[in-house]
């Protein structure tokens, strides 16, 4: 099974604030990839605000999830070298994790098809 991640960062031109948008699968093996990316953004960042949003994954782990929040990236937190960039880091979940589209037995049982003619 493949799993993908897609991360895209959407940062404030006055370095106030990141949005990191997850698309792909947010597995507990694939969440490790947003810990560089939020050091990242608290090393750019004047004031850190940074929010991973994960409304726009195709399937997200449970495990991923708890993952993510063990790592110690989110919720007010400190850089781990600069101390002094003190900030926060939110995650936004859906209600519903979503499966990995590729265990799908029948992708057509899910949602409907709409054709144009
Ligand atoms: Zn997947």
């Amino acid at each position: 099974m493949r799993h993908t991640l897609s991360i895209t960062v959407k940062l404030d031109l006055d370095f106030r604030w990141a949005r990191i948008d997850v698309h792909g699968c947010l597995t507990q093996g694939s969440c490790r990839a947003l810990v560089p990316i939020v050091d990242r953004c608290f090393r750019i960042l004047q004031k850190p605000d940074v929010v991973i949003d994960l409304s726009g994954a195709q399937h997200i782990e449970n495990e991923g999830v708890n993952t993510l929040r063990g790592l110690g990236i989110v919720g007010p937190t400190s850089h781990p070298v600069l101390r002094e960039r003190t900030g926060t880091c939110s995650l936004v979940i859906p209600d519903d994790l979503p499966e990995c589209p590729s265990l799908r037995t029948n992708p057509r049982a899910h949602g409907s098809h709409r054709f144009v003619a």
